[in-house]
């Protein structure tokens, strides 16, 4: 069994992704800038938004917060999001998901223009990614995707089982794996919670993409051997030993699945850092194209 590191995978990346920020600045470029929008005072949402701009500074982006209250009107977020359409110096940005029951998240990501549309959540970025043109690819499954590619994962011809069917990971995912291109070209099964037979899908998997959100899913005895394995899952669990209370849990248990897989990604250090050095990427793309549209 072989780790897929994504910690040490997604340090590589941003490592090239500065220096061509030293290289873009040479050339008399400002800086690519990323801002997020965080509404609300979600524990895991401002984790998450610290941790993608504190990974901007690091490159060497610029980046921007803009912080709003969870009261926010739907009219008055979109208003928002209108100002970052329109500011000549913000590169890319993301709406930080979950919104308040209040907010429509369809229309949020019908509102931002698919040029600065870093999180390709926008229906047009989708459409393309479908059609292999140049679009945002979700910084997920765009991070999956890199993942694989650096370990020279074998795809082509392989069955792969995503589990989940979210716009945000497994419905693209599913997608960018059954592309005529690597990685991609594998037979594709996407499996959500009206799928029958759960368990034979997971078992003949060749790749196993776990995107539920329910901690430990997939055990030991519903694997075969020799498996790739991702798992996107990331849940809080209470944990009192430590410091924070909780520790993070994928949706694969590690230790049982770990012993007849070929690679497996961990819970934290897979994944998840992969999905913030993709989003760096697409930003760098897009402060590209300002450049040479
Ligand atoms: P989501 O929108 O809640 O989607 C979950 C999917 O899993 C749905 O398609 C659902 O089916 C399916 N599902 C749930 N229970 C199932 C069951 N018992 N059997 C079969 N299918 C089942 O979640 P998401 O946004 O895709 O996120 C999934 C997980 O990945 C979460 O833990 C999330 O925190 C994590 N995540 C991690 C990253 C990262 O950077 N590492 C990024 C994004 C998400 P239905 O469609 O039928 O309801």
């Amino acid at each position: 069994m072989r780790i897929l590191d994504g910690k040490e995978t997604s340090q590589a990346l941003r490592n090239e992704i500065a220096d061509e920020v030293v290289k873009f600045k040479e050339k008399g470029n400002r800086p690519p800038h990323l801002a997020a929008v965080l509404v609300g005072n979600n524990g895991a949402s401002i984790t998450y938004v610290n941790a993608k701009i504190k990974a901007c500074e690091e490159v060497g982006f610029s980046s921007s917060l803009v912080r709003l209250s969870d009261t926010i009107s739907q009219a008055e977020l979109l208003h928002e999001i209108d100002k970052l359409n329109n500011d000549p110096a913000i590169d890319g940005f993301i709406v930080q998901l979950p919104l308040p029951d209040q907010i429509s998240e369809k229309k949020v990501i019908m509102a931002v223009n698919p040029k600065k549309d870093v999180d390709g959540f926008h229906p047009q970025n989708l459409g393309r990614m479908a059609l292999n043109m140049h679009a945002f690819v979700p910084a997920t499954p765009a991070g999956i995707i890199e993942l694989l590619d650096r370990y020279n994962i074998e795809t082509g011809g392989k069955h792969c089982v995503v589990l989940g069917r979210s716009h945000i990971v497994g419905l693209p995912m599913s997608i960018l794996m059954s592309r005529n291109t690597y990685p991609g070209n594998a037979t594709v099964t996407i499996c959500h919670s009206h799928t029958r037979n759960l368990e034979d899908m997971i078992r003949s998997a060749d790749i196993l993409i776990a995107a539920v959100g329910r901690p430990n899913f997939v055990r030991g005895n519903m694997v075969k051997e020799g498996v790739v394995v991702v798992d996107v899952g990331i849940t809080r669990v209470v944990d009192t030993t430590k410091k924070s209370g909780y520790r993070l849990v994928g949706d694969v248990h590690f230790d049982e699945v770990s012993k007849k897989a070929a690679f497996i990604t961990p819970v934290p250090g897979g994944v998840g850092p992969m999905t913030i050095a993709a989003l760096l990427k697409n930003t760098m793309i897009g402060a590209r194209r300002r450049v040479k549209p």
